[in-house]
């Protein structure tokens, strides 16, 4: 029998510990979401150079919520560059929850782009742009990032569209201060869409390797993103990706991470992996339960953070290898 590599057995472990762990609870404010099952527990490790680690539920599809914002937040960089970018969306940490509905004093820009003001904002600058084409024009790009073709979940874009009073309350307080265009509920329907694209735990963690990778796909060799928008996207996921947390993630774990309200989270070692946990329960912050502890442990005991004197950059994985 050949010797289990670290990664697979580090994984394995993990899922076995926590597994046990039932804190929080399925999101159910968008009410397709809390069909979830709250057992599914999936992690997935996908290198740089296209190796895959998997254990637990990898192939359940889930939605990806939160977890495009960074996504979409690279493509707003390629369309427009940064300095137009900037002029409606800041970069700071709000300290605030998600769908807070306030806007920076002064230039009434949203704080950044991970949190809903200025997700919205992103998706109505693309859409000002693309117009009808905006979701499919994201939904390739993401597809490109994942490897294969993704989909909608209708049920959860619909729940969310017929449920969303708050992202709808945002949209027209971005209306009212100039920061979006006319059309806010057109984009507002291609924000509920891009929430509800359909991935896997194993999808995740190859969009993270993408990213992981200066933005090529590690296995098709396909450049998804362009380098500088990598850059950024994963700065902004550093500090501003886990919600109401990213301070004691960034110093607890130390990786751009992005989490959903569906209970993925998706973390990226900048040239050498990336990581997804999948499993429904959510925290007080809206982070999975489980994806935090999973990740936490993960970084201590592979020294993954960006500061750990244990990370020899891109040497590291080569060594594991
Ligand atoms: N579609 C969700 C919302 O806007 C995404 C929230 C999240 O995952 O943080 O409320």
């Amino acid at each position: 029998m050949t010797e289990q590599h670290e990664l697979q057995a580090a994984i394995e472990g993990l899922h076995l510990r926590y597994q046990s762990l039932t804190d929080g609870s399925v999101a159910t404010y968008i009410p397709e979401l809390g069909k979830a099952d709250p057992e599914d527990f999936g992690i997935s490790i996908v290198t740089a150079e296209g190796r895959v680690f998997e254990t637990g539920e990898c192939r359940r599809p889930f939605t990806l919520q939160s977890i495009s914002k960074p996504f979409t937040f690279g493509l707003a960089l390629e369309a427009f560059g940064d300095e137009r970018v900037a002029r409606h969306v800041g970069v700071e940490p709000s300290g605030d929850a998600f769908n807070a509905i306030e806007l920076q004093d002064g230039t009434n820009r949203p704080y950044n782009p991970m949190i809903n003001t200025g997700a919205i904002t992103v998706t109505a600058l693309l859409h000002a742009r693309y117009g009808d084409e905006t979701f499919d024009h994201l939904l390739d790009r993401l597809s490109a990032a994942a490897g294969r073709p993704l989909e909608v979940d209708e049920a959860v874009f619909e729940s969310e569209r017929r449920t969303g009073h708050r992202n709808r309350a945002i949209a027209h307080l971005l209306l009212n201060f100039g920061v979006v265009h006319e059309e806010a509920e057109r984009a507002l329907d291609v924000y509920f869409r891009q929430c509800a694209i359909l991935v896997t735990c194993s999808d995740l963690a190859t969009m993270a390797a993408t990213l992981a990778n200066m933005g090529r796909h590690p296995l098709t060799g396909t450049q998804v993103f362009d380098v500088t928008s990598v850059k950024h996207m994963l700065a902004i996921m550093f500090t501003c990706g886990m919600y109401d947390y990213s301070g004691e993630w960034a110093y607890r774990v130390g990786v751009p991470a992005k989490s959903g309200v569906s209970g993925g989270v998706m973390a990226v070692v900048n040239r050498q992996i990336g990581i997804a946990t999948y499993s429904p329960r959510l925290d007080t912050r809206g982070n999975s339960a489980r994806g935090i502890e999973v990740c936490v442990e993960l970084a201590a005991r592979l020294g993954l953070h960006a500061f750990d004197c244990l990370n020899f950059g891109s040497s590291f994985l080569k060594v594991v290898l």
